[in-house]
């Protein structure tokens, strides 16, 4: 199948040697990640300011919910059982879903020492399909299983 589409893409292929998908770490030293596609304004320039005044950047690996409570957001998941991914989210994004009542689905990656099992047991008691917590949950790179 893959032949197929590097013929149709390339035509001829021969030259072409791919390297196995891996996330980039595995080929370069990586300094600093940033999370969120695309990633946020702010945190690009005072990273890049960070690093003009040789200091490394301060980036945070908190919550959502953390920069959700400072913007004094009612919180959907607790108030209206919305399936928000904000307690396992890497903040940075400044909780721009739950600020305008949409759930966070989690796409600026896990935080740090995320409690996915906690997560996934709170919105089962909500009544949500583990199945489909998990899909939410591994939509941005992670392969999460609970059992
Ligand atoms: S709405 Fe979501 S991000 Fe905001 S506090 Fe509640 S769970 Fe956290
Ligand atoms: S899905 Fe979550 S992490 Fe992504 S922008 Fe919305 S609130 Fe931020």
């Amino acid at each position: 199948m893959l032949k197929h589409w590097m013929k149709k893409v390339y035509g001829s292929f021969q030259n072409i040697n791919g390297l196995p998908s891996k996330p980039l770490e595995a080929y370069v030293n990586v300094d600093i990640k940033l999370s969120g596609c695309p990633i946020n304004a702010t945190q690009l320039l005072s990273t890049i300011a960070s690093l003009l005044k040789d200091n490394f950047p301060n980036i945070t690996h908190k919550p959502v919910c953390l920069e959700c409570k400072l913007k004094a957001n009612p919180c959907i998941l607790i108030e209206n059982n919305e399936p928000c991914l904000g307690p396992i989210t890497a903040a940075g994004c400044g909780a721009l879903c739950p600020s305008f009542a949409s759930p966070c689905y989690g796409c600026w990656g896990p935080c740090e020492g995320a409690r996915v099992d906690a997560m996934a047991s709170i919105l089962t008691k909500k009544g949500y399909d583990l199945e489909e917590i998990l899909s939410r949950i591994n939509a941005f790179g992670q392969n999460i299983k609970i059992v």
